[in-house]
């Protein structure tokens, strides 16, 4: 596997596969590899004849009082877990390589980085978009791979990839939890004592709605299931919901009728601090 850091560098290896017909998969990532990310890369192996892996913490997506400066970084850490998933490339670029100091350029959807996570994350999702489309100018891909763990992200880039007419698939991956159900997430490492137990408040609430729906054949009311999972996340000490809501899973709006394609989609502080996003169809596929 090669470390590139250089843009020049990895558009010129990249343009190269292109031209010889190789399948180029992406998989756009912030680094501090999981199994979730490990999953993502996996999928890309099975896909494409070679496989880049971006590492960007990227700053335009970070909130002023975000925790860009306390996300956790090791890149010998990360190059070592990607070496053994037989990736070809790992795209680490410096900010200034990607941001010159005259960069004002910003991709943004008007609708659907709106409400959710966006609703506390302004210009959150813009950053994703603009840096995205960043890494697909640059790398080339026929395809990338994200991760259904982020609903809204990979709605948005679903969008983008049609408005903007980018000649790249998108795949999702189903989300990668720990064997207790909590879903994987770099900043799980932020988790300390009763807050790792406390995070569960997701998972349980997942479980719990998807039951409700099952027992009651999908004739429960969105309301009703709203209200239990807050009365779920209540009941864990130190847990407070940012948002509880039912959606489309394509076009995130909320949904008025329980269907095959509803996802309960939360947002949950725990401990004060730890901002920790969860989400799942509610009814058996
Ligand atoms: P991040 O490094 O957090 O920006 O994530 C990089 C990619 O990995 C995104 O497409 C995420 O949706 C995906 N991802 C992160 N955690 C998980 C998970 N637990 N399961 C599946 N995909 C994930």
């Amino acid at each position: 596997m090669k470390l590139v850091t250089s843009v020049d560098d990895v558009s010129e290896l990249t343009r190269s596969w292109r031209e010889k017909g190789q399948k180029v998969v992406l998989v756009p990532t912030m680094g501090w590899f999981h199994e979730g990310h490990l999953s993502l890369m996996r999928m890309a192996r099975k896909i494409g004849t070679r496989v880049i892996v971006s590492l960007f913490v990227n700053p335009i997506q970070f909130g002023p009082k975000e925790d860009l400066a306390a996300y956790p970084r090791d890149l010998e850490r990360d190059r070592h877990l990607a070496e053994k998933e037989a990736v070809d490339v790992l795209f680490a670029p410096a900010v200034s390589d990607m941001f010159g100091q005259n960069f004002q350029t910003r991709v943004s959807l008007s609708l659907l980085s709106q409400g959710l996570c966006g609703s506390n994350r302004p210009g959150h999702f813009d950053g994703v978009a603009t840096i995205v489309s960043k890494l697909f100018h640059i790398s080339h891909p026929n395809c990338a791979v994200f991760g259904q763990k982020d609903l809204q992200q990979l709605a948005v880039i679903r969008q983008m990839v049609r408005d903007l007419n980018f000649d790249v698939e998108i795949v999702g991956h189903p989300i990668v939890r720990e064997r207790d159900g909590l879903a994987m997430s770099s900043r799980n490492s932020y988790l300390t004592g009763d807050d790792r137990k406390n995070a569960l408040c997701l998972y349980t609430a997942i479980i719990r709605c998807q039951k409700m729906v099952g027992n009651s054949r999908g004739k429960i009311s969105i309301t009703e299931l709203i209200s239990e999972a807050g009365r779920i996340i209540d009941s864990f000490p130190g847990c407070i919901a940012e948002y509880i809501q039912v959606v489309d899973r394509q076009s995130l709006k909320e949904c008025q009728e329980l269907d095959q394609n509803s996802v309960l989609a939360l947002a949950v502080k725990v401990g004060g601090k730890v901002r920790l996003i969860d989400n799942a169809v509610l009814m058996d596929q």
